[in-house]
């Protein structure tokens, strides 16, 4: 029995419908699947309909982009109550910002005499939680670039003309976040970051998990990370970072980790679910 806790629809920047990512979930033997899309929950109810429909479980999720020491890192909110009222307004407030980091790309490329709108990225991107992606898409549909590469290459990759980087969320805002809303924080893909030294002040901030299997995770990474979440008693995750046909062939069916880990992880959300109850309680 195997899980992929981290996938991409078309809901952020991945390319796939849930229906069609569960369809590919059940092609690939899958019993547990997280949806795990940037900055956003929207797409949690129809996955959660697909994986139920296909008797796989489900574990709604989202990943943030964070920072601490001015080190960028993402991290994953699993089991969340998806109808958390703060969860929602913090959410909207970064799903704002990347709109308005749309606009500002935009403008950039305007300056360079490429007569891009705005309207043309959202129409594409049809989602809340737009990105650099989308930007690209636009490129490529009104011939302005021949292939996303070419629009990452020339325009919107780190330090190229029309990128405009992003503003995030503290790491020990975006745990707290995830806690308040019933969740587990665990630290997405840090063989990707090479940025060990932040993990003893994330455990300090309470974070609850690493994700040790990862699409760019070599083995020995996988075994350093294991380690690690032995030494600091954290939860084990992993997934494929699964973004549909973005980038080239469709990640999913690459990562699959023993289902045992969801269940502890469920077993976990429990009882945060539990103590954030006794606390409402007693307030
Ligand atoms: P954003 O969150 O808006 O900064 O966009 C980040 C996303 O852009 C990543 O998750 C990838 O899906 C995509 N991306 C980043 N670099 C490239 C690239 N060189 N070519 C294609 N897609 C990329
Ligand atoms: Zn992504
Ligand atoms: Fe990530
Ligand atoms: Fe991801």
């Amino acid at each position: 029995m195997f899980a992929d806790l981290h996938l991409h629809t078309y809901f952020s920047d991945g390319t796939y419908t849930p229906e069609e990512l569960v369809g590919h979930g059940v092609r690939h033997n899958l019993k547990g699947m997280a949806l795990t899309d940037h900055d956003t929950v929207e797409g949690c109810a129809r996955m959660a309909v697909a994986c139920a429909a296909a008797g796989i479980e489900f574990v709604p999720a989202s990943e943030l982009t964070a920072e601490i020491h001015d080190t960028e890192l993402h991290i994953l909110g699993y089991f969340l109550d998806t109808t958390h009222p703060r969860l929602l307004s913090e959410l909207a407030k970064f799903q704002l910002v990347r709109q308005n980091r749309i606009r500002e790309m935009v403008a950039r490329l305007n300056k360079l005499n490429i007569p891009l709108r705005a309207e043309t990225v959202f129409a594409i991107a049809n989602c809340q939680a737009p990105g650099r992606p989308h930007v690209g898409r636009a490129l490529v549909q009104e011939g302005f670039c021949a292939t996303l590469d070419e629009a990452f290459d020339r325009f919107l990759k780190r330090n190229r003309p029309a990128w405009v980087p992003k503003e995030k969320i503290s790491a020990r805002d975006a745990i707290t976040l995830i806690h308040e809303a019933g969740g587990l924080a665990v630290m997405a893909h840090p063989g990707l970051n090479r940025n060990d030294h932040i993990i003893p002040e994330l455990v300090a901030f309470g974070m609850d998990g690493i994700e040790c299997f990862h699409t760019k995770h070599s083995t020995s990474m996988s075994e350093h990370y294991l380690m690690i979440a032995d030494q600091h008693h954290l939860l084990i995750t992993g997934g494929s970072d699964c973004h549909g046909m973005n980038k080239g062939k469709p990640l999913i069916g690459g990562v699959r980790i023993p289902f045992a880990y969801l269940e502890r992880l469920k077993a976990r959300a429990l009882e945060r679910r539990a103590k954030n109850q006794v606390r409402t309680a007693t307030v």
